[in-house]
């Protein structure tokens, strides 16, 4: 009998390395960029933080109305029964009214107008009767006395108070923060600089997309290199600035030149294929030639060959060929590495609960990631259905699926009914 070695159709293997060991390896290895520069906030879009924004001052202003209506001091009208009140003025948002009030007066209010002094209270246009000829804004309302103090204003700070901690450092910006910094009048900010990651396939046989002549059949054994488009459009979602140094062929010397290169000139390098054990695996060969390997073989499907380590100063990521492996072993290892390394403290991916309606199959030690179709059932439930078939080379089912079923290490298989966990790609592919 031939005595057979390991290999990723093993379902034990005891020299894989469990997924969250490799997570922490990888982690405690990555130390955050602490270079930053200043931008204006209209250019701070996806940008992370590199210092935490303390309010210079307090959103709203001031006091201000929260409606069309009538100001008052609450203390000056009776507790019930109706009070008549004499209008002396308005307050427009941007225009306020600066006079005094006596008691038994109000003060036309619009929505964002300052609250006069002495008043503590608005009453809805809505809730007023307005009594006998009233010039212009000005004359006599009728309210019923049931107001509550406080009502319907907008006090100082209540959005934003001055000296509060806004935004932390390492905080990435989306829409709403960049709209909270304009309103404390904050025009630039720190912002960590922008990571630079080299990102290459290799394999003898791939061919490039942008060479290919539209009708002419590929030769034989040849096929369109995908996961290179995957990578870019992947990085272009995580908001890096990405070198795409092409097809590196099935070699040693072409496999050693693009490596030294690559991580000459930037933070992270990210190459797929080669991986692997074969005689044609020339990544792992000169990975351990010129760089510090951290791990290499992890227990999880698919994804199990992914090196891992530095080159120089740069972080390298050896991805399996297979483009569904590409794309599971970004979205778990490439891409909380690089939200780290740009200093974000937000990493984790979303899991929630759902019930899976498939049964899976799965071999215990390791963790998988099958392709999940996931929805709310009629009772409102989270639901996950298997995409079908989950070959490592099936990108088409990485397309049909919306999350990953992220099978625990020891389960041996998910029956129909079972629950599992899933982590919706929205969130998780970037974008
Ligand atoms: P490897 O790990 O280099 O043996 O590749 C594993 C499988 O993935 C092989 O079937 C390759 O043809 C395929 N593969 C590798 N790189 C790519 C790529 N850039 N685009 C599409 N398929 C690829
Ligand atoms: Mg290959």
């Amino acid at each position: 009998m031939i005595e057979k070695q390991a290999s990723c159709e093993d379902d034990q293997e005891p020299a894989l390395l469990p997924v969250a060991e490799a997570r922490r390896r990888l982690f405690a290895s990555l130390k955050p960029i602490e270079d930053s520069i200043e931008l204006p906030v209209s250019e701070a879009l996806y940008r992370v933080l590199a210092a935490d924004i303390v309010s210079p001052v307090n959103v709203p202003p001031q006091a201000n109305s929260a409606m069309d209506g009538y100001a008052l001091n609450r203390a000056s009208i009776p507790k019930h029964g109706e009070a008549s009140l004499q209008v002396i003025g308005t307050a427009w948002a941007g225009q306020p009214f600066t006079g005094e009030l006596a008691e038994g007066q109000a003060v036309r209010i619009f929505t964002g107008g300052i609250m006069p002094a002495g008043c503590d209270t608005v009453v809805i246009q809505e809730h007023v009767r307005r009594v006998g000829e009233v010039s212009g804004e000005l004359g006599t309302i009728d309210i019923d006395s049931d107001v509550v103090a406080g009502k319907n204003v907008r006090q100082a700070g209540e959005d934003v108070a001055e000296a509060q901690m806004v935004l932390p450092r390492g905080r990435q910006l989306h829409a709403a923060d960049i709209g909270v910094l304009a309103s404390l009048g904050i025009a630039r900010v720190r912002v960590v600089r922008t990571l630079k990651v080299a990102f290459f396939s290799t394999g003898d046989e791939l061919f490039a997309l942008d060479e290919h002549v539209p009708g002419t059949p590929l030769a034989p054994g040849k096929l369109f290199d995908s996961n290179r488009y995957t990578m870019a459009a992947l990085l272009r979602g995580l908001h890096v600035d990405f070198i795409d140094m092409g097809i590196v062929r099935d070699n040693e010397d072409d496999t050693r030149r693009v490596l030294l290169a690559a991580s000459a000139d930037a933070d992270v390098v990210i190459s797929s294929g080669g991986v692997s054990a074969g005689d044609a695996d020339f990544v792992t060969r000169v990975f351990h030639e010129v760089g510090q390997v951290s791990f290499w073989k992890l227990a999880m499907r698919p994804g199990r060959p992914l090196a891992y380590g530095t080159i120089g100063q740069a972080a390298f990521f050896g991805l399996p060929g297979n483009p569904v492996a590409v794309m599971v072993t970004f979205l778990e290892f490439v891409q909380p590495a690089l939200k780290h390394l740009a200093g974000m403290h937000d990493i984790d991916s979303l899991m929630l609960p759902a019930r899976c309606l498939s049964n899976l199959r799965k071999s215990p030690g390791r963790v998988e990631y099958q392709r999940g179709i996931m929805r709310l059932d009629e009772q409102g439930e989270l639901v996950v259905e298997s995409t079908g078939k989950q070959g490592a080379g099936r990108l088409s089912s990485m397309s049909a699926a919306n999350c990953l079923i992220v099978i625990a290490s020891e389960a041996d298989g998910v029956q129909a009914g079972d629950r599992v966990q899933v982590q919706p790609f929205h969130g998780l592919l970037p974008g």
